[in-house]
């Protein structure tokens, strides 16, 4: 059993709680950090849009992280956090595997799922030749037909961003209809639209083909699309007292209206892209250890302003 009172338990091993873990190692901070390793981006592979890093994998980015992470008092458990909770003025955290965890600070950067659209095939695909983020992933596929399916959401403002990489752009609205504006901004972006509706898609040996209701079928280089995302606050539940995240308040620290309770990551209230993440993770590490020192010796750093609403 592990009894010590770790200073900040971080969930969460993506660039959020690497990078916050860094910034706590750095201040002499003894931190245990807990990852399920099942981070958003796995699917991909390979990480863009990070210097140093572009084009590095997802495993080596994270293998790196830990190495560098050694030199400082870093503990780190591949497990799944299944609840997190304060009692007493102290964090207490369980995992499946490992028991459980006391800490005075929790550094909560456990990321958000994507949520593909229930449609045959695209979940095989994601990530191979179904995108999200034109920044992401685009260059790689410059130059090919895109298809963008603008079936669950208007899509048309991603369409019209991927004209950058990408002359030969189809909409595929699957039977949505779509209204004035949507259709005006298409227009104008030079993007047509396919209205039929979809059945399924299926790996193609130019990227993806969509298998129309009707039988017929089309291949595209590349499908892009937007997803709704589902915050991974389940272990949080019961501390929150409130039906979400969202509606606990942060500061740009990633500090939240509850204490002993930050937030970094997908999670938090930057863009979502791994450097924004690394970057909160960092700003999250810096408010932790300046809130430690504020407890250890009361009067010596101004209170921060209360955090207010979120997003
Ligand atoms: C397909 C795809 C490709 C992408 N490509 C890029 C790209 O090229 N460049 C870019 O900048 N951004 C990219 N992104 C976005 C990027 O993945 C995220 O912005 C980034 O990973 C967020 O970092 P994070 O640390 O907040 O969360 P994550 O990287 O998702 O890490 C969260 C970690 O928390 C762990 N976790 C969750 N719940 C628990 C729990 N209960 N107990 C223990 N651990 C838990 C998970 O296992 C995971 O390892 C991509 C996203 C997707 C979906």
């Amino acid at each position: 059993m592990d009894t010590q009172l770790y200073d900040t338990v971080i969930v969460g091993g993506g660039p959020a709680g690497l990078n916050g873990a860094l910034y706590l190692g750095r201040s002499r901070r003894r931190v245990l950090l807990i990852d399920s390793g099942d981070a958003r981006n796995m699917a991909a592979g390979v990480m863009h849009n990070v210097l140093t890093n572009d084009g590095a994998t997802i495993a080596d980015f994270r293998a790196r992280s830990r190495a560098e992470l050694a030199a400082y008092d870093v503990t780190f458990r591949d497990d799944e956090v299944t609840s997190a909770g304060c009692d007493g003025g102290r964090v207490v955290v369980t995992t499946k595997e490992s028991g459980t965890f006391h800490a005075r600070t929790l550094l909560y950067a456990a990321g958000v799922r994507s949520v593909l659209p229930a449609v045959p095939g695209l979940a095989d695909l994601w990530g191979r030749a179904v995108f999200e983020c034109p920044y992401c992933h685009a260059w790689e596929m410059r130059a090919r037909s895109f298809a963008v399916y603008g079936g669950n959401v208007p899509s048309e403002c991603l369409a019209a961003t991927l004209t950058v990489w990408s002359e030969d752009i189809t909409y595929l609205s699957d039977r949505r209809v779509l209204p004035r504006d949507e259709r005006d901004r298409l227009v104008a972006a030079g993007v047509p639209v396919v209205a039929d509706g979809i059945s399924a898609f299926k790996p193609h040996s130019e990227g993806v083909e969509v298998i129309f209701e009707d039988g017929r079928s089309a291949a595209f280089g590349a499908l892009f699309l937007h997803l709704d995302i589902e915050p991974r606050v389940d272990p949080l539940r019961p501390w929150l007292q409130a039906p979400d995240l969202e509606s606990v308040q942060t500061d740009e620290r990633g500090r939240t209206s509850l204490p002993r309770l930050y937030v970094a990551g997908d999670l938090g209230r930057n863009m979502q892209q791994a450097a924004m993440a690394a970057a909160s993770g960092g700003l999250a590490g810096m408010a932790i250890n300046a809130d430690l020192i504020r407890e250890d010796r009361p009067g010596s750093l101004p209170e921060p302003p209360p955090p207010r609403p979120a997003r």
